[in-house]
């Protein structure tokens, strides 16, 4: 029998925060937790306090010299190209590197915790993506996904599938294991020729022993729940089934979500709890060792705590009172916003479109039919 799902959160967390206007806001975490306790369900998980991660777990992904470099600039205000640092996207915050290190902590003790017999953990601070090895990138200082997994396969042999919905490329993880078999990546994102990073087509398959190991399904902007679900039939289930993978990781950055202000697709609550309820599904089935979520990008603060306290409740097989309390559109309403969730669902009907339904449709059956051709052989599918 395996134990509850594990929460890793302390509001040491909150200090992740660049600067007063940057787009990545503390208050998405505290939200998060907060309607997540008033709706009972943190009363059924396991909450644990997450540590710093340590310098040498750090080295399990990164260079010493970039670790470095993350610690001397904490100390002055600097500015690095080379590494990523003090750059608009990535300035320097007073202790970035506890900071840094406490997120890459929630992470790792989250999958220390599956490793020990927890059957899933959901870190919703985690899922900093972009992070390179040796260079801060997108929001994003240390990698706590690559390093989780680096740490579980120094521990066990074993398969791990990443799934990553994020709208932006998945690419600090995908290029953390291009070369390797026994990390299958796939990324759905908001397609480069429009968005940072500017990578993930589906010509990136992977490199060495791990070719058709990166998977890529770009799509164009407007792309929301048809799509969506249309990708995890047709692409994520078939490799899921072929690989069969001892642990998932997913990545749930929701700013494909059709009211974020940063990026242009149209995901949905039902979008969404189609890719969870799939996923609780299928690692039920064949993930021996379990499931790691982790939040990720997100940048409408109340929006994001909606939809990851959504996609606690369907981790953990609950209902929950389909209003939004007062205090919550209120709190919405005062942070300027154009549209304010009032539901924990979404309308059917609601989505943004940028392009004719006609344009992201034929899009993507040419996406899939790339992926069909360059990775699916490598499956036997
Ligand atoms: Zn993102």
């Amino acid at each position: 029998m395996r134990g509850k799902l594990v929460y890793p959160y302390t509001d040491l967390l909150l200090q992740y925060e660049f600067k007063k206007d940057h787009p990545l806001k503390p208050d998405r975490l505290k939200l998060t937790y907060q309607l997540s306790k008033e709706l009972g369900l943190l009363d059924k998980v396991k909450e644990i306090e997450p540590k710093l991660a340590t310098r040498k777990e750090l080295e399990l992904f990164h260079t010493s010299e970039f670790i470095d470099a993350v610690v001397s600039c904490g100390k002055d205000e600097c500015t690095s190209m080379r590494y990523g640092l003090g750059t608009a996207d990535n300035p320097i915050f007073p202790r970035i590197y506890d900071a840094a290190a406490r997120y890459v902590g929630a992470t790792l003790d989250g999958m220390k915790e599956i490793i020990a017999g927890a059957s899933n953990a959901f870190c919703i601070s985690g899922g900093l993506h972009h992070a390179q090895r040796s260079r801060a990138s997108g929001f994003c200082i240390f990698n706590d996904i690559a390093i989780s997994i680096m740490h579980l396969l120094r521990k066990k042999d074993c398969k791990v599938l990443y799934l990553d919905i994020d709208a932006h490329h998945g690419d600090g993880v995908q290029n953390a294991f291009y070369r390797s078999k026994d990390v299958l990546t796939i990324s759905l994102h908001q397609s480069g020729k429009t968005l940072f990073p500017g990578t993930g087509n589906v010509y990136e398959a992977g490199g060495a022993e791990g070719v058709g190991y990166s998977v890529n399904v770009p799509l164009i902007p407007g792309a929301g729940t048809p799509e969506l679900k249309r990708v995890l039939n047709e692409v994520v289930i078939p490799l899921f089934e072929s690989f069969k993978p001892n642990l998932l990781v997913t990545q749930l950055g929701v700013d494909g979500h059709f009211m974020d202000p940063l990026a242009h697709l149209a995901y949905t609550t039902h979008g969404y709890e189609f890719v969870i309820n799939k996923m609780k599904e299928l690692t039920g089935e064949y993930c021996d060792i379990g499931w790691l979520a982790v939040g990720g990008g997100g940048y409408h603060p109340v929006n994001v705590a909606r939809l990851w306290t959504l996609f606690l409740a369907s981790m953990l097989d609950e209902k929950v009172p389909e209003k939004l309390s007062d205090e919550f559109i209120t709190a919405c309403n005062s942070m300027g916003y154009d549209r304010c969730p009032l539901t924990m669902h979404d309308q059917n009907d609601v989505e943004q479109m940028y392009y004719s339904r006609q344009d992201v449709t034929l899009d993507l059956d040419r996406q899939i039919r790339k992926v069909e051709e360059i990775i699916f052989p490598y499956h036997g599918l």
